[in-house]
Formats: C-alpha cells, sequence, structure tokens
C-alpha cells in the first residue's frame, strides 16, 4: 500500500490532449491565465492577486526573494519539508529554526519570538498536514513585530481558518501543485498576494526577471523589447500542466476533499485515545489533510514502521528536522521539543486512491505493534 500517490486519469489526460494538438503552444499562455482564472475565483480574490509558477519552492522562493534583501532574517519552523528552508536561503535570506506546538506541529510563536533580531524579516508558518493551525495568532505576531507574513500553504489548499479559505486572505500565500498535493498539475505552484508590488516581483520573477512579459505571453505573444532590474528565474507554469490542475481543481470539492477527510476521520476513530499514540489535532470540518501524521510514544515508532513494512505498507517520517542537516546546522542550535517529536512522527498511508478496509488494515497493524 502507497504512502501516497496522484489521482489522475482520463479527464487529466484528455486534458493534455487537447493542449497539445489545439495550437502547439506548451509554455505559459492561455491555459495558466485561465487556471489563474479559476484559482482567483476558488480563492475569492483578483486575478491580479494570483500568479502560477513551476513548485509549490518555486513560489516560496520568489515570496521570499520579494520580501527579504540578503541577509534578512525568516523565523521559521524546522520542522517542515526540505523546501521552506532551501526557498529561504535560495533567496539569500537566512532560515531561523524554530520551535513547533507539539499539538498540531505548527510554529511555537513564544520560541519565535526569542530568535528575533535586527535582520528578522519575515515570518513562514507551515500548515503541517494541511493545519492553518493558530494563524490568527501568527498575524498578530507579525503585526505587534513588524514582521512580514510568507505563509507555507503548500499542503493546505481547499483548508479554512475560523470559517475563511486559506489563501483567500493574509500577506503573501504559497501553495504547492506537486503530484500528491490536495491537487495536483504534475508539477506547479502559486503564489497569492493582495501587495501588488510583491506580486509584480513574483510574475517579472517566474519570467527571469523580464518586465510585463505575462501580459505578452498570455496573448500568445512574448517580450523582445524588455528590461530587466533584478535576478529573475524560469518558474513560469506550462499550458500543459495548467490543463492537469484546471480538471483538478473542478474534482477538488466533490471528489478529493471528501476523500480525505473521510479516510482521516476513520483513522481518527480507529486511533483515538489509544495508550502510546498520540493524534494531532486537526478540525476536519475546517482541514482537508495531505498527510495522516501521528506520534507514537515509547520510543516504538520504529518498531511500528518495521511492522508496517513487512506487511507491504509504505509509512513516512514527516520531517527530518531541518537544523540537522548539515547545510543548515549550527552547533549552538538544540529544539529539544521539535527532535523529541522527529523520533515520535509517523506518516500512515493516505490518498484518494484508498478505501475504509485499507485504513483498517494500516490501524490493525499499528495497534498490534504498539501492543
Ligand atoms: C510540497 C511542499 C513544498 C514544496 O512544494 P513543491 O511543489 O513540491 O516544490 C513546500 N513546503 C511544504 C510544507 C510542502 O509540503
Amino acid at each position: 500500500m502507497r504512502l501516497s500517490r496522484s489521482i489522475v486519469g482520463e479527464q487529466e489526460a484528455e486534458a493534455v490532449r487537447r493542449v497539445l494538438v489545439e495550437d502547439g503552444f506548451l509554455g505559459m499562455g492561455r491555459e495558466v491565465q485561465a487556471f489563474e482564472r479559476e484559482l482567483a475565483s476558488f480563492l475569492g480574490v483578483s486575478t491580479t492577486e494570483v500568479a502560477c509558477v513551476s513548485s509549490g519552492t518555486a513560489a516560496l522562493h520568489l515570496a521570499v526573494a520579494a520580501v527579504c534583501e540578503p541577509g534578512d532574517e525568516v523565523l521559521v519552523q524546522s520542522l517542515s519539508f526540505l523546501a521552506s528552508f532551501q526557498a529561504i536561503s535560495g533567496a539569500g535570506a537566512v532560515p531561523v529554526a524554530c520551535e513547533v506546538l507539539p499539538e498540531t506541529f505548527t510554529i511555537d510563536l513564544a520560541d519565535a519570538e526569542v530568535r528575533i533580531t535586527q535582520r528578522t524579516r519575515a515570518v513562514m508558518p507551515v500548515h503541517y498536514a494541511s493545519n492553518p493551525g493558530s494563524l490568527d495568532a501568527v498575524y498578530a505576531f507579525a503585526e505587534q513585530q513588524g514582521l512580514r507574513v510568507i505563509e507555507d500553504a503548500a499542503q493546505a489548499f481547499g483548508c479554512t481558518h475560523a470559517g475563511r479559505l486559506v489563501g483567500s486572505f493574509g500577506d503573501v500565500r504559497c501553495f504547492s501543485f506537486d503530484g500528491i498535493k490536495n491537487i495536483t498539475s504534475g508539477e506547479g505552484g502559486l503564489v497569492v498576494s493582495g501587495d501588488q508590488t510583491v506580486m509584480d516581483c513574483v510574475r517579472n520573477g517566474r519570467l527571469l526577471g523580464v518586465e510585463r512579459d505575462t501580459e505578452q505571453r498570455y496573448q500568445g505573444g512574448r517580450s523582445w523589447v524588455f528590461d530587466v532590474h533584478r535576478q529573475g528565474y524560469r518558474y513560469h507554469m506550462s499550458n500543459l500542466f495548467a490543463a492537469v490542475g484546471r480538471v483538478q481543481l473542478r474534482r477538488f470539492r466533490q471528489e478529493f476533499a471528501p476523500a480525505r477527510t473521510h479516510l482521516a476521520s476513520h483513522y481518527r476513530s480507529r486511533l483515538k485515545g489509544e495508550e502510546g499514540l498520540r493524534l494531532l489535532e486537526a478540525d476536519l470540518n475546517a482541514v482537508v489533510p495531505h498527510i495522516q501524521p501521528v506520534r507514537v510514544l515509547n520510543g516504538k515508532r520504529d518498531a511500528v514502521q518495521d511492522a508496517l513494512k513487512m506487511r507491504g505498507i509504505e509509512s513516512g517520517i514527516h520531517y527530518k528536522p531541518n537544523h540537522l542537516l548539515t547545510f543548515y546546522r549550527s552547533d549552538q542550535l538544540h529544539l529539544p521539543v521539535t527532535e523529541r517529536l522527529y523520533g515520535e512522527v509517523l506518516s500512515m498511508p493516505l490518498h484518494p486512491g484508498l478505501n475504509e478496509t485499507d485504513v483498517d488494515r494500516v490501524c490493525d497493524t499499528v495497534l498490534d505493534a504498539i501492543g
């Protein structure tokens, strides 16, 4: 049983075929523009507030580059996908590793506050397992400290916070459409912000910094005479990928969201209250979970992972804390909560291709192994 997989089929294949045979324009053009229009409408924002890019990592990288100068510091939880850290360091900024709250694996603001310096420019909350956690508190903290907020909402597409869609409000919000996220475009990402200075940086930045090239491309052309004011990247989305993403967006509310929340609630009902396990807090009326982590206590995580493997069930460890990686390590830095949670966390299979019987088989194995 696979930990995760893309759920794509004939509809996506047909959409890709249409783009392939339609007009031979596979770069960034009309299809991407249409995907942006539909994403903006899904989120309830203006099309000027969204920009599709080549990956979630690219979205984060461009977002950081838009708000930070080289050397600026960004507060970010260590317990996140490597992409959060690489996006920050890739923009020449410095990721400052923070603790998470054990209940949600979202950023511990009390710990983050202690790490503020003259150079702190932004905070990057990561919506771990699709849970935006105390996002209101993050914004209150940022306002109080004079910081920008770059949301790593890679896992949180289609989730709500206090009744509002994640991505529909806030400062700079970044999503991923990689193969296994809540919706996929094959590979892809999205930046959302009402700050047009940021959006201009992102739109130009995805096309090598070429100014206002986006408008040309959406009319099937490109700029031949142009100027560049800052470093850019080849981070635009292809029409082929946008075609896949458009189909996935249409399938999200009817198919993917209910399937994911149903499986997650079945996991919870089977594992809730078990001694030796801790579920993370999440409101499944608001969160569409991308992953299904659990904490395995009493040093039994590896034994549970082995037991699952014996039964042909994949599991995952989300994530190795970034401050333990050689590239980001410093001898002075210890994050005891994060390091403990790293030894406990285990993700069980979750994707819309699974059913209740699959979840039961996983849970039986886990419960047997913690015995
Ligand atoms: C998937 C993910 C990313 C990166 O997105 P890609 O599209 O894979 O580049 C960043 N942060 C988190 C938390 C993710 O889960």
